[in-house]
């Protein structure tokens, strides 16, 4: 591993610094790591994952002008954003977590992107949902790199399929997601995701979390998901 990215992962919990602190600390890395890998930052969209943070923990962010947020469970998304967003109507919500297909109406309704999207049955109710609502959800296909059991994400071999479907559906998708295994290293996870998106075509790779944003950002993320590098531990 690089320097650059051994300072990243050793970067002070967000608890002892505050959210605002914490975000221009994130942003500070995402510009470092993308001038590195000859990229601009603007490329890389920062996702403040808010899940399980009440809304005082997450007032700060908005008031520093940060826009996107990932949640990873609806019923809690919808507990919790819809007076927030009364607050900031220009929220862009991401919906980072596996989504039943029972949900997918909710889904629709709350959040502008949804990163989950990893079955047949999933799309359908999807595209139901937009076609009935009337509205626009940009979705990425969820791609179980590590052919984990006990992760959501489809096949790589299931990866052309599902779009053929999600095209004949209505469901625009605009990019592949993915959640490499824990405690290996994560960056051969993440060109391989690259290298997926450019086979497929799709311009949106949403990759890296807490403690591998840095690595995903030089390996070509679009959009980066980080909770506790802004928030500190969850419990
Ligand atoms: C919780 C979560 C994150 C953020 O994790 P941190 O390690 O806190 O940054 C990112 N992506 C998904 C899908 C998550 O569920």
């Amino acid at each position: 591993m690089s320097k650059q990215n051994t300072d990243i992962i050793a970067d002070s919990p967000a608890s002892e610094t505050g959210a605002e602190t914490a975000l221009k600390q994130v942003h500070h890395n995402i510009a470092k790591q993308a001038k590195l890998a000859g990229r601009s930052h603007d490329e890389i969209t920062l996702i403040a994952v808010s899940k399980t943070r009440a809304q005082e923990q997450i007032a700060p962010l908005i008031a520093a002008g940060h826009r996107h947020f990932g949640e990873n469970r609806v019923q809690e998304a919808q507990d919790k954003w819809p007076e927030l967003r009364g607050q900031e109507p220009d929220i862009i919500l991401h919906m980072i977590g596996q989504l039943q297909s029972n949900k997918a109406a909710d889904a629709v309704a709350l959040f502008d992107m949804i990163h989950s999207v990893d079955r047949l049955s999933l799309i359908k109710a999807l595209g139901k949902a937009i076609a009935d609502q009337n509205r626009k959800v940009d979705c990425l296909l969820q791609v179980n790199v590590g052919d984990e059991s006990q992760k959501g994400g489809c096949a790589i071999n299931d990866i052309a399929a599902l779009l053929d479907a999600a095209k004949e559906h209505g469901v625009p998708v605009t990019g592949l997601m993915c959640i490499p295994p824990a405690d290996i290293e994560a960056a051969p996870f993440f060109a391989l995701l690259d290298k997926l998106c450019r086979e497929a075509g799709l311009p949106e790779r949403s990759m890296g979390m807490s403690s591998d944003y840095g690595v995903a950002t030089a390996l070509g993320a679009t959009m980066v998901r980080v909770g506790s590098a802004l928030f500190g531990p969850r419990e």
